[in-house]
């Protein structure tokens, strides 16, 4: 499938801000199997908010957008996605009861301006938003996917993580994959062969074998719809290995023998001198 984001905010075109929602969200796609074609911004204006969007539904198959989801008149990211379908948004009484109780909770009367948090229309469903006050959209149109984000990173990063990147890895039918390497030093790769061969020739988790410069390394490939998942498939297969192979495993991914020395002397409160000398630099 391919993929568009859009980031949208007055703050981004000015330079205020960093679009890191962006190069989250081209990170995470790419795991869920989206091929992302093309970044786009816009600032707070209703009329080029809709070019983008029309444009976005036009080419993609997947759209995620993220910012222009507050209470206030120059957060249009619903308004124009409703223009652009011709839908109307409506309050969802479901919604709104969580919203109010999330003002109550926090003790304050909510705004008249925040109802508008509480619309949909009818392609669009709920992504909820368990740390902020505006919830996501999940907009299906003739098989083609956008979903509407909040700007916040922090907001943004866990209805990925709890909802978005689950749904998509479903409907990508990809999943997500999860790498661990252990790197051993001091067995053969044959002696290892023989040590580990029950665990070979597994599709999830997979397991393969590599010599390298410092020693023979081991990689776990795991599949799974969150990273959770596909770590918590990984782990047995990783203790597994451990124990059998014991103090031959001296790191696990980036580590590096340099590394691991230097992490070792910290860890006993000493330190590494270099010298240089007699090789005229
Ligand atoms: P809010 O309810 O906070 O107003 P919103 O959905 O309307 O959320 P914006 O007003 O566009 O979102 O952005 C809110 C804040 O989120 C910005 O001030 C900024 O700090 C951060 N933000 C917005 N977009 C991005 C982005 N693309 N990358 C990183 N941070 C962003
Ligand atoms: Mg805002």
């Amino acid at each position: 499938m391919n993929g568009e984001i859009i980031s949208i905010g007055h703050e981004l075109l000015m330079g205020e801000i960093v679009d890191t929602n962006s190069s989250y969200f081209a990170q995470r796609l790419a795991e869920a199997g989206v091929a992302v074609r093309w970044f786009t911004s816009a600032g707070d204006d209703l009329g080029d908010i809709c070019e983008v969007i029309e444009r976005a539904l036009g080419r993609s198959e997947v759209t995620i957008t993220s910012g222009g989801l507050g209470p206030t008149s120059d957060d249009l990211t619903r308004e124009a996605v409703a223009r652009v379908l011709g839908e109307e948004m409506k309050v969802d009484p479901g919604l709104l009861a969580w919203l109010e109780g999330v003002f109550k909770q926090r003790g304050i009367a909510m705004p008249k301006t925040n109802i508008k948090q509480a619309t949909l229309i009818p392609s669009a469903a709920t992504v909820p938003n368990p740390t902020g006050t505006a919830p996501g959209w999940w907009v299906t149109r003739g098989g083609r996917h956008m979903v509407l984000t909040p700007g916040p990173p922090r907001e943004v990063q866990r209805m990925w993580e709890e909802t978005i990147g689950p749904k998509l890895a479903r409907i990508t039918g990809a999943g997500v994959v999860f790498t661990r390497t252990l790197k051993t030093y001091g067995i053969t790769e044959g002696g290892i062969d023989e040590m580990l061969t029950d665990l070979f020739g597994k599709a999830n988790p997979y397991l393969g074998i590599y010599a390298r410069p410092d020693g023979i390394h081991l990689r776990i490939i795991s599949k799974a719809p969150t990273r959770a998942e596909a770590e918590k498939l990984a782990a047995p297969l990783e203790r597994d290995i451990a124990d059998r192979l014991g103090a031959a495993v001296w790191g696990t991914d980036d580590d590096t023998p340099a590394s691991k020395v230097i992490s070792l002397l910290a860890a006993q409160g000493r330190t590494l001198a270099v010298a240089d000398a007699a090789t005229g630099g």
